[in-house]
């Protein structure tokens, strides 16, 4: 049976595996802006353009695949972020989302401040201005080189995960004749995914320290005793892709009575409380995100109520939006490669990049979108999954989506929403070449990234 005769589409949805399609949308050729950096629009001649550059153009100039980062957008969004949060409040963007000095630049411009959590995140966020006061260094595991370099560069403050670590921070400040401003991360026994939350006794992981059983409170002890630390706050961060602010609210209610129980037992109000990032973003039409105004005012609120309700002074807000920041101001542009269709179940659409430059499909079974962007097409819908050029089975890109029956190799497909976690993840498998970053703003395209040439690869393998 022929793909266009049969489009694989919902019709045959009782003998397909499962997915997460519904029906294929409307019009192919419509580019939801929910899910697409806000300068993308697809022009009269049907070529899709960011900041005013035809995608033909910028794959002719940096090749395939590439990310592509719409600066504007990305501003707008940091912006929008540190003025929901005005002057009481603090904006830290996770830099594991994704980070280059160009990035770094960009959140100084805009009075964002900056999480690191390795000795080489914070390198990067130096070599490009950011005032090491408004660095906070996190980790479960920070080294003790990364924790000499962060005291000794003067980090805002030390994120402590770990009795361990109260010590290790405290003995290492005081041998460099300092005293480290630091909170520590407690598990407040909230798991948030995306559209649900669970709230639970323990939290099974290794990050932080419970509020169950008083191991937070006899951290806050430990802390408050040692010269080599001031202790400021309390950070608590309860997971990614969040929508509902339930999570939150829980999160919040038990951070202020620790706080309570800490102002009772030692006489001290600590000023600050961050509550974490995790807010989420649209991958597909179907996620609905919060703007950063109705968080901050969630948030803000949430924490005044509960503080006067333990008679607490209101504490300094900060939160750490990574994904919410990056993640939806760039796209992948591939290039399509074979198309393999698969009767009665769908076509597979290979790619010249895949789990190397994406690996969140393989290892959360995270959900993208995709469009056909170097033309427009009237052809059905046939339904895809986007796979990459790797060695394994489970390289996809997109589980499920649709694109134009027409679909050929040449075509430029592009899958928006990877600013976050996708570069920042990206593997070197099968000897792959990691693509580039590629900023583009108000006409012009500049690398901020460079793609991996095979004399790089070479460089490393010095046996
Ligand atoms: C990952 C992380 C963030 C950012 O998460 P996003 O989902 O990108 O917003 C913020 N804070 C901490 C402590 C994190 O580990």
């Amino acid at each position: 049976m022929s793909r266009s005769a049969h489009p694989a589409g919902p019709r045959h949805a009782d003998v397909l595996p499962e997915g997460h399609y519904t029906a294929p949308p409307a019009d192919l050729n419509a580019l939801d802006p929910k899910v697409w950096a806000h300068t993308v629009t697809r022009d009269q001649d049907g070529v899709v353009s960011v900041g005013g550059i035809e995608v033909t153009r910028l794959a002719e100039e940096f090749g395939t695949p590439a990310y592509f980062v719409d600066e504007a957008d990305f501003r707008a969004r940091a912006r929008a972020w540190r003025t929901a949060f005005g002057h009481d409040a603090d904006v830290f963007y996770a830099g594991k989302a994704f980070l280059s000095r160009a990035i770094v630049r960009w959140l100084h411009d805009e009075g964002l401040n900056l999480d690191v959590c390795s000795g080489g995140e914070l390198a990067t966020a130096l070599s490009a201005g950011m005032p090491a006061d408004r660095i906070a260094f996190h980790g479960n595991n920070k080294s003790e080189v990364e924790i000499r370099t962060a005291i000794e560069v003067g980090v805002g403050r030390i994120v402590l995960d770990s009795f361990q670590e109260i010590v290790r921070v405290a003995h290492i400040a005081q041998s460099l004749g300092k005293r480290q401003r630091v909170q520590i991360r407690v598990t407040v026994g909230v798991e948030a995914h995306t559209h649900e939350f669970i709230a639970t006794a323990h939290e099974d992981q290794k990050f932080g320290i419970a509020l169950a059983d008083g191991q937070a409170a006899e951290a806050v002890r430990r802390a408050l005793a040692l010269d080599g630390l001031e202790l400021v706050g309390i950070h608590s961060h309860i997971g990614s892709q969040i929508f509902d602010m339930a999570g939150f609210e829980v999160a919040a209610r038990r951070v202020v009575s620790l706080l309570a129980a800490i102002r009772d037992e030692h006489g001290v109000e600590l000023p600050e409380i961050d509550l974490g990032g995790g807010l989420g973003i649209a991958y597909t039409s179907d996620d609905d995100p919060r703007e950063p105004h109705e968080i901050a005012k969630a948030l803000s609120e949430i924490v005044t109520r509960e503080c006067e309700a333990a008679k607490l002074g209101t504490p300094r807000i900060s939160v750490e939006p990574g994904r919410a920041i990056v993640g939806p101001t760039a796209f992948t542009l591939y290039e399509v490669g074979t198309i393999k269709p698969l009767d009665g179940l769908r076509t597979y659409v290979s790619v010249d990049g895949g789990m190397s430059d994406n690996i969140r499909t393989a290892l959360y079974d995270a959900e993208y979108s995709v469009a056909l962007v170097s033309r427009t097409s009237d052809a059905e819908p046939m339904l895809v999954r986007v796979v990459g050029k790797h060695c394994e089975s489970g390289d996809i890109v997109v589980k499920d989506a649709f694109l134009p029956a027409d679909l050929a190799a040449g075509d430029l497909i592009a899958v928006p929403a990877t600013g976050a976690y996708c570069r920042s993840m990206a593997s070197n498998y099968n000897h792959a070449l990691r693509p580039p970053v590629v900023a583009v703003n108000d006409g012009e395209a500049r690398v901020i990234v460079r793609r991996e040439t095979e004399e790089d690869l070479l460089r490393l393998d010095v046996g």
